[in-house]
C-alpha cells in the first residue's frame, strides 16, 4: 500500500471489526481503517447502509445486533474463518430514546432499553473480543461519551450507560493484564459530534422544549469552548491511534475528543 501524509499505513496487516459501522462515527472509522490498510469487517443492523459502505470501501459487511449473543458468535466465526482479529471497536450505540430523560421522568422501560443497547452491546463485545484475541493480542476501543464525565441531566440514562462503558473498559484492561493477555482496552469520549444521532436529538427535543431544532443547535454549540461541533473524523483519528501499535503502551485510558467541554463543564 502506498503511504501518503494522510495515509501512513498505521494498521496495515490488521483485521478490524467496527460495530455500528454503517453510519456516523462508525462509518468514519471504517473509511479511515480501510484507507490505512486494515482488513475491515463492518457490522450493523442497518443492512442497506452497511452493504453500500462495504461496496464503497472494499470492507466486508455482516448483519449484527450487538445485544444478541448469537449474532456475536456468528460474526466472530465469520472473522475467525478469515484469520485472526486484531482490532475491535465497540462503537454501536444510541444517544436517546424519546427525547428528554431526566431522573424524575424516565420510565423503567426507557432506562432498561438504554442500558440494553449501550451496556450489553459493550459487555458482549468485550467478552467475545477477549476470546478472539487472547491467543495473539489486540486492541479493543469502546465508544463512551463526554456524558460519562460531565452531568447531562436531560440524558441521565445515557450518561449512566456511558459511565458504565468507561469503567468497564478499565476492568477489561486490568483483567487482560492480570491474565497475561496482550489485549489493550481503552475508551474514547466524544463531545458533540455532527452525525445523524445529533440531528435526531435536536428534532426530537424540538417539540418538547417548544424551540426549533436550529435554536437547540445554537444552544448546544454555545456550550462548546471551541465553538464548533466535532466531526466524525475527529473521533475516528482518536480511535485509529488507540487501535494502532503507536498506542502499544496505553491501556485503560480515556481519550476525550470534545472541543474543550470537559474543561469548562466537567467535574
Ligand atoms: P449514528 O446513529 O450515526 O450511528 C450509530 C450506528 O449504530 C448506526 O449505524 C446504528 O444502526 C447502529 N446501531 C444502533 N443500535 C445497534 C445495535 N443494537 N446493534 C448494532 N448496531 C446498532 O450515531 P453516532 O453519532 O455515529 O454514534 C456512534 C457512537 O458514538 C455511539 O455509541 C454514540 O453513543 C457515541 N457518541 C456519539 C456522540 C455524538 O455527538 N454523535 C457523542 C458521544 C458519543
Amino acid at each position: 500500500m502506498k503511504k501518503t501524509p494522510e495515509n501512513t499505513g498505521r494498521v496495515v496487516g490488521k483485521t478490524a471489526l467496527i460495530t455500528g459501522g454503517a453510519s456516523g462515527i462508525g462509518e468514519a472509522i471504517v473509511r479511515m481503517m480501510c484507507a490505512q490498510g486494515a482488513s475491515v469487517f463492518i457490522t450493523d443492523i442497518d443492512d442497506a447502509r452497511g452493504e453500500q459502505l462495504a461496496r464503497d470501501t472494499g470492507a466486508r459487511y455482516c448483519h449484527h445486533d450487538v445485544t444478541k449473543e448469537s449474532d456475536w458468535a456468528q460474526v466472530m466465526a465469520t472473522i475467525g474463518a478469515a484469520g485472526p482479529l486484531h482490532i475491535l471497536v465497540n462503537n454501536a450505540g444510541i444517544g436517546f430514546l424519546n427525547g428528554f430523560a431526566d431522573p424524575e421522568h424516565t420510565s423503567l422501560a426507557e432506562w432498561r432499553e438504554m442500558l440494553r443497547i449501550n451496556g450489553e452491546g459493550v459487555f458482549l463485545g468485550c467478552r467475545h473480543g477477549i476470546e478472539a484475541m487472547k491467543a495473539h493480542g489486540g486492541a479493543i476501543v469502546n465508544m463512551s461519551s463526554i456524558a460519562a464525565l460531565t452531568p447531562v441531566p436531560q440524558l441521565a440514562p445515557y450518561g449512566f450507560s456511558k459511565a458504565g462503558v468507561a469503567q468497564y473498559t478499565r476492568s477489561v484492561a486490568s483483567y487482560c493484564l492480570q491474565s497475561g493477555y496482550r489485549i489493550r482496552c481503552n475508551s474514547v469520549h466524544p463531545g458533540l459530534v455532527q452525525t445523524r444521532l445529533l440531528d435526531g436529538l435536536f428534532s426530537t427535543l424540538s417539540p418538547q422544549v417548544g424551540a426549533p431544532p436550529e435554536a437547540l443547535r445554537e444552544a448546544f454549540l454555545s456550550r462548546i469552548p471551541m465553538r464548533e461541533f466535532g466531526t466524525a473524523d475527529d473521533v475516528a483519528h482518536a480511535v485509529l491511534y488507540l487501535s494502532s501499535d503507536e498506542a502499544r503502551y496505553l491501556t485503560g485510558t480515556r481519550l476525550v475528543v470534545d472541543g474543550g467541554i470537559e474543561l469548562t463543564h466537567g467535574s
